[in-house]
C-alpha cells in the first residue's frame, strides 16, 4: 500500500507558530491554542479529480488526499460518513418553505457524527504510534472512542458527566472502554483528563486540544460540497457544543475553494445553543472574540452543555466571516420540534438535531432567512440514544386480548 500524505505542517490558529507534521501534538506549545493542518492543496489537485470521487469508498474516507492518515492500513473504521441529505418537504412547508433538507448524522455507525472526529483521531493515533487513548465527553464522542478503540485494539478511558445518557454508558461498557462518571460537567472531565496524563501516559482526545479530530469533522463539509453538486446551500444550521463541526466544514469550504472545486459562495453559517448554555450565542451578540464560561449551563441536550470551547474564536470566526448567526432556543421548543420532526418526516433527531428546526423558526421569524432559500440542518446523532428525552413508561400501553381483537378488531 502506498503512503499517501499531502499535510504540510500543523499551525496555530491563534498565533501561527508552526508545528512539524507527522508528531504527534495537543495545543499549540507557545500560546495554548488549538492546532490545525495545512496541505499542499496544489498537489492535492494534482492527486485528486471530481471524477475519481465516483469510484470511491462510500465513506467519509473517500476524501483521502484531503485527510491526514499516510498509510492505508492505520485507517480504523466502520463505514461512516456519506449521510444522506434528506429533504424534509412536510416540516419545510409547515414554514412556508420549498427547499429544506437535512443531513442525517443520525444514520451513523455509533450513531451520531462523532464517529468522523474519533475514526481521525484513533487512525492518527494509531500511525503516530499511540496505545492509550483518553476523552471527555458529554456521551457520545465517548461512546465513538470505545467503539473506534475497540476495532483498533487500543485502551480507552472514557470521562462523562454523572448524569450523561444511559445509551453513552451502555456503549461505553459494551465495546469495552474504562469509564468514569464525573460530578461535574465536559470541561471538569477534560480537567481530569489533563491531570492523569502524566500519569496515566494516555494521550488526550479532547476536540481541538487534539488536530485529528476536526480533519475527521471536516468530511462533513466535505460531503455537503458533494452532495449538493459543487454548489453550497444558502444556509447551515448546526448544534453547537465544543463546535468543532462548525469549524470543520468552514475549513472544508475554504481549502474546496483554494482548489477551485467551489467558487467563492458560501453558505451562511448558524450556529444554535440552549438558552440554558449559550456562551457562543453570548459573545456572538456581544461582538466578542472569545466567549466567557456560562455558569449553571442546564440543558436537556448533552451535546450542546459545553459551557466553555477552547476553539470559540475559531467559531464565531467562521460565523461572521460567512455572514451567519447564532441562536439560542428553549429545550421546550426543541423537545416539541423532536416530536414534530418524527412524526411527520420519518427521521428520529437527537434534541441537538432538532434545536436547528426550532432555530430555523426562529430566523424565518426574525427575517434572518428567507423561505424561498435552501436551508441544510444538521442532525447530528439517533435520538434513541437518548432514552430520557422521551418518558417511556406511560408510552407502555396495556396488552391487548389478541383472541378478542382477532375476533373483532
Ligand atoms: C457533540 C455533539 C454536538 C456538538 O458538536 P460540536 O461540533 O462539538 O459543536 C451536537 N450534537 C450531538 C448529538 C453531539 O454529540
Amino acid at each position: 500500500m502506498v503512503a499517501m500524505n499531502f499535510v504540510k505542517r500543523l499551525y496555530c490558529a491563534m498565533c501561527g507558530k508552526t508545528h512539524e507534521a507527522g508528531k504527534l501534538w495537543n495545543l499549540c506549545t507557545a500560546c495554548e491554542k488549538p492546532l490545525l493542518l495545512e496541505y499542499d492543496l496544489e498537489q492535492v489537485k494534482q492527486a485528486l479529480s471530481k471524477d475519481m470521487l465516483k469510484e470511491r469508498v462510500p465513506s467519509m474516507w473517500r476524501y483521502r488526499e484531503l485527510l491526514p492518515v499516510a498509510k492505508e492500513e492505520n485507517i480504523v473504521t466502520l463505514g461512516e460518513g456519506l449521510t444522506p441529505v434528506l429533504p424534509l418537504e412536510r416540516a419545510g412547508k409547515m414554514l412556508g418553505m420549498s427547499s429544506l433538507l437535512v443531513k442525517d448524522e443520525g444514520q451513523m455507525p455509533t450513531l451520531s457524527f462523532k464517529c468522523r472526529g474519533l475514526s481521525m483521531a484513533v487512525s492518527m493515533a494509531r500511525e503516530l504510534g499511540v496505545k492509550r487513548l483518553a476523552i471527555p465527553s458529554a456521551g457520545n464522542a465517548g461512546g465513538a472512542m470505545a467503539a473506534y478503540g475497540a476495532r483498533a485494539g487500543m485502551e480507552v478511558y472514557v470521562f462523562m458527566p454523572e448524569d450523561a445518557p444511559d445509551g453513552n454508558i451502555i456503549e461505553c461498557d459494551m465495546l469495552g472502554a474504562s469509564y468514569y462518571l464525573v460530578n461535574g460537567l465536559i470541561n471538569d472531565c477534560g480537567a481530569v483528563v489533563k491531570g492523569g496524563t502524566q500519569e496515566m501516559g494516555w494521550f488526550d482526545v479532547s476536540t481541538l486540544k487534539e488536530p485529528y479530530r476536526i480533519e475527521g469533522k471536516k468530511t462533513m463539509g466535505l460531503e455537503v460540497a458533494e452532495q449538493f453538486g459543487w454548489e453550497l446551500p444558502d444556509v447551515i444550521i448546526y448544534p453547537t457544543g465544543g463546535g468543532t463541526g462548525l469549524i470543520g466544514m468552514w475549513k472544508a469550504f475554504e481549502e474546496l475553494e483554494a482548489m477551485g472545486w467551489i467558487g467563492s459562495k458560501r453558505p451562511r453559517m448558524v450556529s444554535v445553543q440552549s438558552s440554558g448554555c449559550a456562551p457562543i450565542v453570548k459573545a456572538f451578540k456581544d461582538g466578542a472574540e472569545h466567549a466567557e464560561y456560562w455558569e449553571n449551563a442546564r440543558t436537556i441536550a448533552p451535546g450542546m452543555r459545553v459551557p466553555s470551547a477552547v476553539g470559540d474564536f475559531l467559531m464565531l470566526r467562521a460565523l461572521r466571516e460567512s455572514g451567519g448567526e447564532a441562536v439560542a432556543v428553549d429545550d421546550e421548543a426543541l423537545l416539541a420540534d423532536q416530536k414534530l420532526l418524527a412524526a411527520s418526516e420519518g427521521i428520529f433527531p437527537c434534541p441537538e438535531g432538532a434545536a436547528t428546526y426550532t432555530a430555523l423558526r426562529q430566523l424565518l421569524k426574525d427575517g434572518k432567512v428567507d423561505a424561498g432559500e435552501k436551508v441544510l440542518l444538521f442532525n447530528t446523532g439517533n435520538a434513541m440514544k437518548y432514552p430520557y428525552t422521551f418518558s417511556a413508561p406511560h408510552l407502555k400501553k396495556e396488552a391487548v386480548d389478541y383472541a378478542a381483537m382477532a375476533a373483532s378488531p
